[in-house]
């Protein structure tokens, strides 16, 4: 299948690990330019080395996403190399434990702006060159949007704002021809994950009690799986697919609890 993304440049926030590097690598695998986005320098610059030393381009930025100030920067420095920008996904964030009991306002403001800030404000600063593009915007949730988790309030509050606004800006959006949709992974094994997975006094245990709950082959959604869908969301195949929620999860969120 070719899913017309020849040459197209697709901004990758968080681009240099997890998810966010599966998404860049199946970019580059569909002959896309991806451009790796992330505060880790030395990751993001190990992953344009690999994609150079199989002569896919890709470009770095390198930048914390928690000022609006960096988002408009990053995006002004990106057009000015690549000319154009045919597709965002908001992808960079992290699972930080601002909770009810456990945090306080000023920690629940942080929280929303590692989270959430970010995504609008670089749909906002890259919307122009978007609609020149008749580009698209993808949105990387959380199943803790709708199903919560405990004890992390501000992740929580920016997921389920984000599968809003993937309606909002779809809505508001339509009329231009630029799509946006969201991806919502549940377990996914990542740096991140693996971080957390590692807070428990038994992570392996734990990691087979969160296994035996998902339905489809009792295993974790792998990125590379999460990277397919967002590739094909971007991609010239989707062309009528716009506001959706799409749940990549083995089954976990919404099938019968029966079948854990
Ligand atoms: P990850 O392994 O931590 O990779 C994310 C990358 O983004 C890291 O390089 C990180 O840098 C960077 N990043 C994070 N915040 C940033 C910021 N403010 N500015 C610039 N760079 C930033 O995370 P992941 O597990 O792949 O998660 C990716 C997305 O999927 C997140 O939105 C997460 O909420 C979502 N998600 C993941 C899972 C899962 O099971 N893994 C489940 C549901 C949703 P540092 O390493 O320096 O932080």
């Amino acid at each position: 299948m070719n899913l017309q993304l020849n040459d197209k440049v697709v901004l990758v926030t968080g681009g240099a690990k997890g998810i966010g590097a599966a998404i860049v690598r199946a970019l580059a695998e569909e002959s896309a330019v991806p451009v790796i986005l992330d505060r880790d320098a030395e990751a993001a610059n190990a992953l344009h080395s690999e994609l150079r030393a199989k002569g896919m381009p890709s470009h770095v930025h390198v930048t914390e996403l928690g000022s609006p100030v960096n988002c408009e920067d990053a995006v002004r420095q990106i057009l000015k190399r690549t000319k154009r920008l045919d597709a965002l996904v908001n992808n960079a964030g992290v699972n930080d434990g601002v909770g009810l009991e456990n945090g306080n306002p000023e920690q629940f403001v942080r929280s929303l702006e590692r989270n959430l800030f970010h995504y609008y404000n670089l749909a906002h600063f890259a919307l122009p060159a978007l609609k020149q593009a008749g580009g698209s915007i993808v949105n990387i949730a959380s199943k803790t949007a709708v199903t919560g988790q405990g004890g992390t309030s501000g992740y929580v509050a920016a997921k389920g704002a984000i599968l809003g606004l993937t309606r909002e800006w779809a809505a508001e959006l339509a009329p231009c021809g630029v799509r946006v949709n969201a991806v919502v992974p549940a377990e996914v094994m990542t740096p991140l994950y693996r971080q957390w997975l590692d807070s428990f006094s038994n992570p392996e245990e734990k990691l087979k009690s969160i296994n035996a709950k998902i339905p489809l082959g009792h295993r974790m959604t792998t990125a590379e799986e999460i990277a397919s869908t967002v590739v094909f969301l971007i991609s010239g195949k989707a062309t009528h697919t716009t506001g959706q929620h799409l749940f990549v999860d083995g089954g976990y969120v919404h099938l019968d609890r029966a079948l854990s």
